[in-house]
């Protein structure tokens, strides 16, 4: 099922309407892991929202995000009046410099990131986590860009999670998707990274759609979901789960899936034979009411909720 639901998701299409294009407008190595970071960090709301801001940025900045982050004061000025959510000019400006002067110090955002695994041993997709945490901690510190304004205002607490605390992280986990997944037409493959390591982005639609086909029980989206999600993925492919992840949202956001057996959207969706809500072939007797309730197990889990996460 999960291979269907890759093979008929029409990447091209889909991915004009995703954030990710933004990173694809860039060429060099620097940019896209700069435009990255910042689409993923501002991939909050609407989609087409977001896509608007990512152009007017493009505009303000110019072709090459990595001659315009150099400057504080540079990018302070030309995105003077930038407002998306609770993000300002300035919470974006400090992101983009403390990314860019990460990619100075250790050479890349991929070295900035590496340097959070310990030494000594391979990494671990445990491990993560905390990379990710130093990662975050590193572009505060060069940004500056603390957690707390001065001004009371949320952005700058909300751009870059607090991973430590148990956030779900799922717009940084998205970035690592598209940096270090092989190109596919989504992800750039721009990192060398083993997509071992990686763990799903779990919005919204992957949220919805992980309940629905028995990846979690759980109904938020914190790093337990998160874990439990990706541990169901990686039962399919150890390799590689988060694969599964691109196809998997478009699919929620094509359907409108609504938890619920709607025989008009249902009976197309290429996940029905795997859906908790779906009848099964044959089965057209059932009515909605007769069905699985949402919080009752009716696949087998792919492993216990406390089992220790390995790949
Ligand atoms: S079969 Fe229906 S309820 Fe299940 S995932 Fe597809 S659209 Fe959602």
């Amino acid at each position: 099922m999960l291979d269907a639901v890759r093979a008929t998701c029409d990447v091209t299409a889909r991915r004009d309407a995703d954030p990710v294009s933004f990173v694809h407008a860039f060429a060099t190595r620097e940019d896209r892991e700069l435009a990255g970071l910042l689409a993923a960090c501002l991939a909050f709301g609407n989609v087409t929202t977001i896509r608007n801001k990512l152009a007017d940025i493009r505009a303000r900045l110019g072709p090459s995000l990595t001659r315009a982050a150099a400057s504080l004061p540079g990018l302070q000025k030309k995105l003077a009046g930038f407002v998306h959510r609770v993000f300002r000019a300035d919470d974006v400006a400090r992101l983009l410099h403390g990314a860019r002067r990460c990619q100075d110090l250790h050479g890349s955002l991929e070295a900035t990131f590496r340097a959070g695994y310990p030494a000594g041993r391979a990494a671990t997709a445990d491990d993560t986590w905390e990379a990710l945490a130093c990662f975050v901690d590193a572009i505060r510190r060069e940004g500056p860009l603390p957690r707390t304004s001065p001004h009371g205002f949320r952005g700058p607490a909300h751009l870059l999670p607090d991973v430590r605390s148990g956030a779900g992280a799922k717009r940084l986990f998205l970035f690592l998707r598209w940096m270090a997944r092989p190109a596919d037409g989504v992800d750039l493959g721009v990192w060398s990274l083993s997509p071992s390591l990686l763990f799903c982005p779990v919005d919204t639609h992957i949220l919805k759609l992980g309940r629905n086909l028995g990846l979690t029980l759980r109904a938020d989206g914190g790093a337990t979901t998160v874990r439990e999600i990706t541990a169901g993925l990686a039962l399919f492919d150890p390799a590689d789960p988060v694969k599964y992840d691109f196809s998997l949202c478009h699919l929620g956001m094509a359907t409108r899936c609504r938890e619920a057996y709607e025989p008009t959207v249902c009976d197309g969706c290429p996940a029905r034979s795997a859906c908790r809500h779906a009848p099964s072939d044959g089965d057209t007797s059932l009515s909605k009411k007769k069905r699985a309730p949402t919080n009752t197990p009716v696949r087998p889990e792919p492993r216990a909720r406390n089992a220790p996460f390995a790949r």
